[in-house]
Parts: structure tokens; C-alpha cells; sequence
């Protein structure tokens, strides 16, 4: 069998993969800050990522493979964007309000990396479950003498860090010429960054021994990722944008607290979208959240299509064509795999040398394509749910969905409020048809909707909750 070879950000070379444990194969990814929808910018790292989980579960058994995506939910933005809502006549005061935006932002993201056919990963922790690991490490840190105090604030030292700059290939030179780094009169170093600042009594806070206040961003994924994983783990993930100063921030406050420790083996990024050739950007009416895309009518399986056409580590340009192209894709490949109704999954060894080999599954996919026109159907089947487009075969999709759980006692009640929820489609009731959406997703159902006229498919997350689905089916007794 091919070996994986992944192409690994710390050595600048494309490498064996060798996981420290093959019964304990350990990945982390950095996952999303939640104050707004999803933009195919942070579907890139999430569908990236997701192949490469489900590759390991296919080399190392499914059982062997823990992923950590974890979920910001402490940071500016979420706090402005609470501001923003009370500045526009919400009375509840900023914790009550933080807190809805960033339950519903879940409950959205969970939607949209289930339309893409992503599987949850094995633990979603939240940031603000981990303050006391976070206050632990920056102890550590100030102990080991890499931080210091000041103006309530602790920074972490860059200068007593000689390794600093390591993983980004940077000297202190170029980083503080090329790094938008925020000049703050209290800092020895400009590049200094913060591991705990003060908070104002409105504003989520924790107490600490440097007074009321929160974690800064990087040590977060430091904490989280130790305790979760160790100290060293196998692979660590993001986009390409995260490497400076994020992933380099957490390295180093990894190493000051773990000397002995490697923090992660390998590192991997993925390259950004571009739009049309143009940077992707509000202003310019060529931003798209993944909600924005479906309803265009783009599935989720174009979506990931599009996105696996292009190598990880590119850049991705965004484009009509490669839409339509990928949806035609999939309506030829779903209608091929139609054709039979008792698909065995295989793995063609062609493709699998591709995806082995630094993930080149632009090469997979062609290989895809003589595979369909051959009609070898299991090893198309096979293949594709490597990429996560297991969906495109009916029969597998309802296997999935209803794996785990005995549904009959809840069926009949979801289904009558999805009746309800198409009734409000067909009579052009969308934002009624989207509330219940939400809370659908708030009770852990997730939708991914079909063509007019059929009910959509849907899927469990680990929230679900089937008291708040009778509730729920209550609230809409009228229409029920
Ligand atoms: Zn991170």
C-alpha cells in the first residue's frame, strides 16, 4: 500500500508520515470565531481538513483517529458585534446577548459543515470551557520567564524565545516589517502578543491572578490542543493566513511551557479563495457565506467539488465556470451511481496513490472520471466517500443518517414540522421556513434541503434534544 506523504509546513519538505502512535493518531485544527455565517473562505480549511481525517480513519481504523476543531467563542468581534445589537434596541445586557449570537453562530456552522458533507470531529470544544487550562499555562509561561505583566495585560516575550519566527521562516526584522501587529506603548516588542488582557464589567470575564479579564486568541488553541491531545501530537491545521503570527504564537507558547514537548510534527496549510481573480471582500459584492451559496441552489456537493479541484496548498479562484462544471459533475456521477442498488465500497489504487501523495486529489479526481466512464461503480463509490461525497449515492446518505440513534419515537414529529416547513416554502414563507430552520438546528437537527416539492434530508448532531422538538412541534400546532 502507498505510503501518505504530506508536505509539512515546519521542515519545508514533503514527508513520510509516521504518527507517533498509530492506535492514537491526533490532529487539530484551528475552527471558527462565532459572530457570523460561515464565508467559503472558512469552508476551505474545513474541507481540507475533513479528507484528511477521513483518510487517517482509513489507513489507522476509525477507532485510532481523535480530531480537535475547536470553536472561538471569546473575541472582539463578538464582542462589537453584541454592541452592535444593543446599540439597535436589544435590552438584555452583553453576556445574554454574547451568548445568543454565539449559539445560534454554532448552530449555523454545524448546518453548513453538515451540507458539505463534512464529519463532525471527535471533540468541538468551546474556548470559554478552558479559561483554568489557559490561566495555567500563562503561569507557566511567566514562571519560565517568557511573559511579563503589565496594565493588567500579560504578554508573551518574543525576544526570550530565540526560536521565534521558526515555523513562519521569519527573523524579527521581517516580521515586525510584514506583521500588522498591534502597537500598544506598554509592549517591550512590538511583536509581543497577549495571553490574558483586563475586561470591563459588561464584557465576558474571568477572575485570574492578573485581575477580572480573558484570553487572548493564541493561547486558546494551546490549551485546548494539550489538554485534548498532549503535549505533541501528530498534525496541526489551518489556513495558510493562520501561520503568522497564529500558529508561531502557539508554538511558542507551547514550547515555553513545554520544553521537552514538540507541540505538533506536522504542520499543513491551506491556501485562500479568490473571487473571479479578485480578493474576496464585502465591499467588492463578491463575498459569499455558504448560506449565500445554497440559496443559489449551489449544493453542498458542487461547493466541495469546486473547492477539491484545486490543489490545498493553492490558491483557489472562485468562478461561475467552475461551479457549473462541478455541478454537472455531480448530477453525471450521482446518476451513474443510481444505476445499481447494492454498491460494495473499493478503493482504486490509482486514486489512492494521488491522495497519498501530498493530497493531490485534483489527480484523484481525474482518475474518478475513467473510473465512471469504465463504470467500475464500487471503486467510484469507494473513492468518493474518501472525499466526502458519499451523498452523491442515495442508498448511502439514508444509511447514514439514520445510523446511530432509534428514531421512531421522533420521526413523526419532525416530519410533520418539516411538512409544515415546506408548506411555508411552496407560499413563499422564508423567513418563517428559516426560523424553523434554526431551531431545528438549536435542538440539534440538522437540514440540507432538496429540490422544491421533496422533504429535506437530515442529520443528528450531538446537541439533539427531542424535548425541544415537541416544543417546538407545539409552538406551530396552527399550521401542524
Ligand atoms: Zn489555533
Amino acid at each position: 500500500m502507498t505510503a501518505l506523504h504530506i508536505w509539512n509546513t515546519k521542515t519545508r519538505r514533503k514527508e513520510k508520515f509516521v504518527p507517533l502512535n498509530p492506535e492514537n493518531v491526533r490532529l487539530y485544527v484551528c475552527g471558527p470565531t462565532v459572530y457570523d455565517r460561515a464565508h467559503i473562505g472558512n469552508a476551505r480549511p474545513a474541507v481540507t481538513f475533513d479528507i484528511v481525517y477521513r483518510l487517517f480513519q482509513y489507513l489507522y481504523g476509525k477507532e485510532n483517529v481523535t480530531y480537535v476543531r475547536n470553536i472561538t467563542d471569546i473575541d472582539d468581534k463578538i464582542n462589537n458585534r453584541a454592541k452592535g445589537v444593543r446599540a439597535d434596541g436589544d435590552k438584555r445586557d452583553l453576556i445574554s446577548i454574547i451568548k445568543s449570537i454565539t449559539d445560534e453562530t454554532i448552530g449555523w456552522y454545524h448546518e453548513d459543515m453538515y451540507s458539505l458533507g463534512n464529519l463532525a470531529p471527535t471533540h468541538e470544544p468551546r474556548a470559554t470551557d478552558y479559561i483554568p487550562q489557559m490561566i495555567s499555562m500563562i503561569k507557566d509561561i511567566l514562571y519560565n520567564g517568557n511573559g511579563y505583566v503589565v496594565e493588567g495585560h500579560v504578554l508573551f516575550d518574543v525576544s526570550s524565545f530565540p526560536q521565534y519566527g521558526y515555523l513562519a521562516r521569519r527573523n524579527l526584522e521581517t516580521m515586525k516589517a510584514g506583521a500588522r501587529v498591534e502597537v500598544a506603548p506598554y509592549k517591550k516588542n512590538d511583536l509581543d502578543f497577549v495571553l490574558w488582557k483586563p475586561s470591563s464589567g459588561d464584557l465576558p470575564g474571568w477572575a485570574s491572578p492578573w485581575g477580572r479579564g480573558r484570553p487572548g486568541w493564541h493561547i486558546e488553541c494551546s490549551a485546548m490542543s494539550s489538554e485534548l491531545l498532549g503535549p505533541t501530537f501528530d498534525l496541526h491545521g489551518g489556513g495558510s493566513d493562520l501561520c503568522f503570527p497564529h500558529h508561531e504564537n502557539e508554538l511558542a507558547q507551547s514550547n515555553a511551557v513545554y520544553p521537552k514537548e514538540e507541540f505538533s510534527r506536522y504542520w499543513m496549510h491551506n491556501g485562500m479563495i479568490r473571487v473571479n481573480g479578485q480578493k474576496m471582500a464585502k465591499s467588492l459584492g463578491n463575498f459569499f457565506t455558504i448560506k449565500d451559496l445554497m440559496d443559489k441552489g449551489i449544493s453542498g456537493e458542487v461547493i466541495r467539488l469546486v473547492m477539491l479541484g484545486t490543489h490545498y496548498r493553492s490558491e483557489i479562484d472562485w468562478t461561475d465556470n467552475k461551479v457549473h462544471e462541478a455541478t454537472e459533475i455531480v448530477a453525471r456521477w450521482r446518476r451513474i451511481l443510481s444505476t445499481t442498488s447494492d454498491l460494495e465500497p473499493g478503493m482504486d489504487p490509482d486514486f489512492m496513490e494521488a491522495v497519498c501523495n501530498d493530497f493531490n486529489i485534483p489527480k484523484g479526481l481525474s482518475r474518478l472520471h475513467e473510473l465512471a466512464r469504465r463504470e467500475e461503480l464500487d471503486s467510484l463509490f469507494g473513492s468518493l466517500s474518501l472525499l466526502g461525497l458519499e451523498s452523491l449515492c442515495e442508498q448511502e446518505i439514508n444509511a447514514l443518517v439514520n445510523s446511530n440513534l432509534d428514531t421512531t419515537e421522533f420521526t413523526d414529529c419532525l416530519v410533520q414540522i418539516l411538512e409544515y416547513r415546506e408548506e411555508c416554502r411552496k407560499t413563499r414563507d422564508f423567513t418563517k421556513a428559516d426560523e424553523i430552520r434554526d431551531s431545528l438546528s438549536e435542538a440539534g437537527v440538522l437540514l440540507q434541503d432538496q429540490s422544491a416539492g421533496e422533504l429535506p434530508k437530515w442529520q443528528l448532531d450531538n446537541n439533539f434534544n427531542p424535548e425541544m422538538l415537541e416544543s417546538l412541534k407545539s409552538r406551530y400546532e396552527d399550521g401542524i
